[in-house]
Formats: structure tokens, C-alpha cells, sequence
């Protein structure tokens, strides 16, 4: 069964797409069968997953409509070893058009329960708004992971993505949880970044995932080669640090499934 992960964040240029692609293609170099859907109108993870945005045949745009299916529309990029279901300025279309349909927000987690045996790793790149697109990501999930850079505001935004969380949490999704937060961009010889880091941990405790991503410039170029960072530059400690954090990721979804596991065991089922 697939695990379901939305990458969101209300706030734009955090690091979302970076982390998405990046994971994706951490979790594939370790043998991981991964889905990367793009639910940005913007495409940045379509086209940092090496898929020409302008030339897909098919998008999420059709999935989320019911005229393909996942199978149909998603695409391997071969150079990145996932799958990639896109997205292009179509999308943005697709949020009007939602509005009349019956059960607009769980059109994607319908989707993705006819794929689930294809893939152990489903990932979502959200849009930086709470529209109908991120609800049908958040609705999908099994968790959150929410990439944050530890500055000043940091926290407040949080708040707001936690309240909404929640409230997803108790009236549409009750799988849904956060999953983690991501220190990413992280300086460490910057004071005010250890600070915050610090206060994540004393709020969130083992909420903040252990690996922590710095800031590095091989991340921010590999888009402009249509690559996730790891791909294009395995060496760059950036890299790194995400394949290690596909790693953890793989070891918490274990964690996840096992209180159920012995939860069975005790009752003899
Ligand atoms: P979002 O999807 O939340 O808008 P992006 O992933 O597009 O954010 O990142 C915003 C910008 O920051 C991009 O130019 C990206 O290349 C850059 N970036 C993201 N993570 C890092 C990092 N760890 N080090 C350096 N640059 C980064
Ligand atoms: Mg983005």
C-alpha cells in the first residue's frame, strides 16, 4: 500500500518543490517506487523532475477531472527513476471547474486509490495557498511534511498551517496528521537559525525530523537542468542530506505502521 505525503507550506519560495523533487529522487536511488504529483499550476516540480510541462499530453489537470487516470497520465523520468504525474498553468483552470462537481476535494484521493499497488511512496508538491488544489492534496494524505527555513516568522506561519491542518484532520481526512517538520536552507553559523531550530524542538519535539538541509547553491542551480539536486549532483552535501532524509522518512513510515501491527498481534487477528 502506498504512503501518502503532501509537501506543504501556506508560504511560497520555502522550499517545497525543492524538497519534494529531491525526496522523490532520494527515495528511488534506495529502491523506493515512487509517484511525484505536481499540484502547483506553476509546474516547477514537473519541470525539476526533467518532464517538459508544455508537452504533456496529460496532466493531474485530466486526472483531477476524470478523464484519465493516474496510470494514464503519469510519465517515468528516466533520468530521476519516479514517476511523475505534472502540472502546467491547465491546473489553474481546474479550481473553477472543481467548484461544481460533486466531491471536489477527494477527486485526487479517489485517483490514487486505483494506483495504490504501483508505488510505495506517493508525493505531493502543494501550491502556497489552502485552494481546492492543496485540499485534494491534503485530503490524499497520509501526512504532511512541512519544509520551513528557521526564521524569525517561521512559527506564526506555522500556526496558521497547523490550524488548518486540524481542521482537515476533523471534517474531511481523518488519516491526516503532520508527518514532520523540515529545517531547510539551514545556516548553522547563523545564530538566529539555531535559535528557532531550538524553539521548533522544545514545541514540536519529535515532530522535527533529525536530518536537517543546509543551504546549498547545487540545489538552486540543479532546477535550471531539470533535475532534482540529488540527481544532478549526488556529491553535493545538499544531496546528501536529502538521500538521509529519505532514509529517516522510510524509517518513520515503518514506525507508522507498526503500533497497528502489534495492535493485531495482541488481539490474535
Ligand atoms: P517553494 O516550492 O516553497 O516555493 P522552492 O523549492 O521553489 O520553494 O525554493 C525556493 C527557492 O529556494 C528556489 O530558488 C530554490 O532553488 C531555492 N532553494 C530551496 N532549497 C534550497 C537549499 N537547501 N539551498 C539553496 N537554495 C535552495
Ligand atoms: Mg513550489
Amino acid at each position: 500500500m502506498a504512503k501518502i505525503f503532501c509537501v506543504a507550506n501556506q508560504k511560497g519560495g520555502v522550499g517545497k518543490t525543492t524538497t519534494t523533487v529531491n525526496l522523490a529522487a532520494g527515495l528511488a536511488k534506495i529502491g523506493q517506487r515512487v509517484l511525484m504529483v505536481d499540484l502547483d499550476p506553476q509546474g516547477n516540480a514537473t519541470m525539476g523532475s526533467g518532464v517538459d510541462k508544455r508537452a504533456l499530453e496529460l496532466s493531474v489537470y485530466d486526472v483531477l477531472l476524470e478523464s484519465a487516470s493516474v496510470k494514464e497520465a503519469a510519465v517515468l523520468s528516466d533520468k530521476c527513476g519516479y514517476w511523475v504525474l505534472g502540472a502546467n498553468r491547465e491546473l489553474a483552470g481546474a479550481e473553477v471547474e472543481l467548484v461544481a462537481l460533486e466531491q471536489r476535494d477527494k477527486r485526487l484521493k479517489a485517483a490514487l486509490a486505483q494506483a495504490d499497488g504501483d508505488f510505495d511512496f506517493v508525493l505531493i508538491d502543494c501550491p502556497p495557498s489552502l485552494s481546492m488544489l492543496t485540499l485534494n492534496g491534503l485530503c490524499s494524505a497520509h501526512g504532511v511534511i512541512v519544509p520551513m527555513q528557521c526564521e524569525y516568522f517561521a512559527l506564526e506561519g506555522l500556526t496558521d498551517l497547523v490550524n488548518t491542518i486540524k481542521q482537515v484532520h476533523a471534517n474531511l481526512n481523518a488519516d491526516l496528521q503532520i508527518i514532520g517538520l523540515l529545517r531547510v536552507m539551514f545556516d548553522p553559523r547563523i545564530t538566529l537559525q539555531q535559535q528557532v531550530s531550538e524553539q521548533l524542538k522544545d514545541h514540536f519535539g519529535d515532530k522535527v525530523f533529525d536530518t536537517m538541509i543546509p543551504r546549498n547553491v547545487r540545489l538552486a542551480e540543479a532546477p535550471s537542468y531539470g533535475l532534482p539536486g540529488v540527481v544532478f549532483d549526488p556529491s553535493a552535501k545538499g544531496s546528501q542530506a536529502f538521500v538521509e532524509f529519505a532514509q529517516e522518512m522510510v524509517a518513520r513510515v515503518q514506525r507508522m505502521g507498526a503500533p497497528k501491527v502489534q495492535a493485531k498481534l495482541a488481539s490474535g487477528a
